[in-house]
């Protein structure tokens, strides 16, 4: 069958993860035409990686029924450091990449224009252009998934710090002197607590020394099964060692929105992330009550803790935006 043609342009946007790929074809709207997903397995090492993300992408040109010649450009959103003309991925620990010349690799196989940026600092972009954080000047972006990460946007700009690194709110440090260790070297940091990675580990640690939950039998027996969904679904049946830790969590991550709100006083904290995806409503009115206990401000009312309005597609949307943007 031949390609459907549409018109207009269309951006291929990539949010590779450690653990899984995902590829989706938008128009020039940022509406979403299809969407695949693939295991990363970095184990293959980056020539496998790369094979994997071009085996994705092609199955969502399959899907949206579009040759790859349709492609404006594409945008792919790496958790790691990225050079900040979106070629480089400076260092990205989940995949054991240091200095990958990403961009220049993705071209020679695909033959369209490639930019790479941070994933987190893709999913905020995507918020403030589609998302809750539309029409906002100053907002922060908090992202609960297999880590904890942040994007800042001031005065209309995503701020990237002096160094890029800026939005590293996973690594502020919410139980001094203490708490569990976390990647980065230290103790207490937000990620090593409220992260899904933190959650899973704590659940699982707790059921090994023989706390009842409900998660066993939701995973079969298999705790290296435990996903958020199934987190989700622990927590709505009532299972009393699944909400105790979210409870928790949401404490520590309304702490972790006070101190960007005392520090930044954005209009809005905006909470995405797979965690969030799938508890949110369950998490905000916590997350927010514990901000709320902790902020400075006279009026806490007028700044809005909320989610990104995007499910789960702020990761490949903000990376193809990112494409998009670099052809203007
Ligand atoms: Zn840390």
């Amino acid at each position: 069958m031949k390609p459907l043609r549409r018109a207009g342009k269309h951006y291929l946007g990539v949010d590779l993860g450690g653990t899984k790929i995902l590829a989706a074809v938008f128009d020039d709207r940022g509406k979403l035409l299809s969407r695949e997903k693939k295991a990363t397995k970095p184990e293959l090492g980056l020539t496998g990686v790369l094979q994997r993300v071009e085996e994705c992408i092609h199955e969502a040109l399959a899907t949206a029924a579009l040759p790859h010649t349709a492609i404006t450009a594409l945008g792919i959103g790496v958790p790691g450091l990225v050079d900040t003309k979106g070629e480089i991925v400076r260092i990205a620990a989940n995949l054991g990449w240091h200095n990958v010349p990403l961009a220049r690799l993705l071209k020679r196989r695909l033959d369209i224009p490639v930019t790479v940026v941070n994933d987190v600092q893709a999913g905020t972009l995507a918020v403030g252009e589609y998302g809750t954080g539309r029409g906002l000047k100053s907002f922060v972006c908090m992202f609960i998934g297999t880590g904890l990460g942040g994007g800042i946007v001031l005065d209309g700009q995503l701020y990237r710090g002096s160094t890029g690194m800026a939005g590293e709110v996973g690594h502020m440090p919410v139980i001094p002197d203490g708490g569990p260790k976390c990647g980065c070297g230290h103790r207490g940091c937000l990620e090593a607590v409220a992260s899904r990675s933190a959650i899973v580990r704590r659940i699982v640690r707790e059921i090994e020394e023989g706390r009842e939950s409900v998660v066993t039998q939701l995973c079969d027996d298999d705790l290296t099964r435990l996903r958020s969904r199934i987190l989700s679904t622990a927590y709505r049946q009532g299972d009393e060692l699944v909400r105790e830790v979210i409870h928790e969590v949401c404490h520590y991550t309304g702490i972790g929105a006070a101190m960007l709100i005392n520090a930044l006083n954005p209009q809005a904290v905006i909470l995405g992330g797979g965690v969030i995806e799938a508890l949110g409503d369950r998490m905000l009115p916590r997350i927010t009550r514990s901000a709320w206990a902790h902020v400075i401000s006279a009026s806490p009312d007028r700044i809005r803790i909320k989610d990104t309005g995007l499910g789960d597609d702020a990761g490949i949307l903000g990376a193809a935006l990112a494409a998009q943007r670099s052809q203007l």
